[in-house]
């Protein structure tokens, strides 16, 4: 399987350059050059089949010949340890839960398949693999952990100092090992201004390879289609399941399009947003309208411009009509998205985060128009990552999962800089001489 540039000028790479690459070149986004199709026998065995033989099947076709397939499933086995269970919440929305993992929210799935492709890379190559991060909270915890104790690469993550909650900051900053935090003394746009500066030195990218995470790359963003395929294997109503995805980047949805063309059954998408709303319009106006971002409590999908669009329209062949058929969106207020987690705590006992609630939201909203359909909403976090306002809401505590309670108790170690790009080359440069491949 080859992957081109969706701005078309840069080559045609495989899965190992297109991950260790991130972005193309030509600035443009890599897409596989065709999308495999299931047998139907694999689709209507999905329910008998364990979920590392579907992690296994399902990214085989991407995968190709980069990596063997005894070490492609124990990167299975690795990404998917932990439960991502169907929880009905009532009658018709069933919330498949994402956040079972160790930093709690979805984006551990791809960042621990991301780490573990790059890491058998990175031995290949016999060469450090530096991976350099600027967070503003949620992403880099997942880097952090998903790279943790893989072998010839270490992480640094920038983020800025005060900015991030006390959870975020202990899943950052506790590891140790191969994880290195450096805490800076600005804002998140002064760490990403950092991290690019770092980039285009090219002394620095003399003796190790230096890459990304980010969340376009080709491994994370493939990789978490099988949210929906775990999904559906656990699906046993007779009613094709209408999803409703939180959405930001809109990499997660797309994704779920993916496994979609490759005959996975799936009704409908609803792309859930919060205020920014760039695609909900897009689908009632035709037009593509990016405006700057607007401050929401489902921040991780404060996103005015998504990067994953040019995917989606490049997925329906810039068919308009054909994204319609297939795609629905609504936008949620922060008062809706409140109301909904209240609605459904004292309704059904259940707790919503602020993105699930907002997929919570416009499933109904969806449903008022089609009455009887049955759906299932990505539960992208849990509810504790954002304490303060769900506490208000639901006017109880949220019982804290154990592996939270120990990593609160660790100790922060972070590298605290001024907003001085010779200090982080200085300080990179340490880590990269202590750390020898
Ligand atoms: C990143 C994130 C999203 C948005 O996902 P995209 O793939 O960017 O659309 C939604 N919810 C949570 C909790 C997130 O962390």
């Amino acid at each position: 399987m080859l992957y081109y540039s969706l701005n078309r000028s840069s080559e045609k790479l495989d899965f190992k350059q297109a991950t260790l690459k991130g972005q193309a070149p030509d600035k443009g986004l890599y897409f596989p050059e065709r999308i495999p199709r299931w047998e139907n026998e694999f689709v209507n065995n999905l329910k008998y089949l364990d979920k590392y033989e579907i992690g296994y099947q399902v990214m085989k076709p991407y995968v190709g010949e980069c990596i063997p397939e005894d070490i492609l499933m124990q990167i299975i086995k690795e990404t998917l340890s932990f439960e991502l269970p169907l929880h009905q919440i009532n009658e018709n929305i069933f919330c498949l839960e994402l956040f079972h993992g160790p930093t709690l929210a979805f984006k551990d799935l791809g960042a621990r398949f991301l780490s573990r492709c790059m890491g058998y890379f990175s031995k290949e190559q016999k060469r450090k693999t530096i991976v350099l991060v600027a967070t503003s909270g949620d992403t880099g915890g997942a880097v952090a952990d998903g790279f943790h104790h893989v072998e010839g690469i270490e992480v640094i993550i920038l983020y800025p100092s005060g900015k991030v909650s006390p959870v975020q900051e202990k899943q950052l900053t506790a590891l140790g090992g191969n994880i290195h935090a450096i805490e800076i003394k600005g804002d998140f746009d002064a760490c990403q201004r950092l991290v690019k500066m770092v980039f285009a030195d090219e002394g620095m990218q003399k003796n190790v390879s230096l890459t990304s995470a980010n969340s376009i790359n080709i491994a994370r963003w493939l990789s978490q289609q099988l949210f929906y395929v775990l999904a559906y294997s656990q699906w046993h109503d007779k009613d094709t399941p209408t999803f409703s995805v939180p959405s930001g980047n809109f990499g997660n949805i797309c994704s779920g399009m993916v496994a979609e063309r490759s005959g996975l059954p799936v009704n409908q998408f609803i792309a859930a947003c919060n205020q920014n709303d760039v695609f909900t319009r897009f689908l009632k106006t035709d037009r593509y309208e990016p405006l700057p971002s607007i401050q929401t409590i489902s921040n991780a999908m404060d996103v005015g411009d998504p990067s994953n669009f040019s995917r989606i329209i490049e997925l329906y062949g810039q068919d308009i009509n054909l994204i319609k058929s297939k795609v629905c969106s609504f936008s949620a207020s922060d008062n809706e998205t409140k109301r909904t987690i209240e609605d459904v705590y004292k309704t059904y006992d259940y707790i919503l985060d602020p993105h699930s609630a907002v997929a919570y939201s416009c499933m109904k909203t969806w449903q008022k128009d089609n009455p009887n359909k049955k759906g299932i909403i990505l539960g992208t976090a849990h509810p504790l990552k954002f304490p303060s306002v769900v506490k208000e809401l639901i006017k109880n505590e949220i019982e804290v999962p154990e592996k939270l309670k120990i990593l609160m108790q660790k100790e922060k170690k972070a590298i605290l800089l001024n907003d001085s790009y010779a200090d982080i080359k200085n300080t990179i440069n340490n880590i990269i001489d202590y750390n020898p491949a």
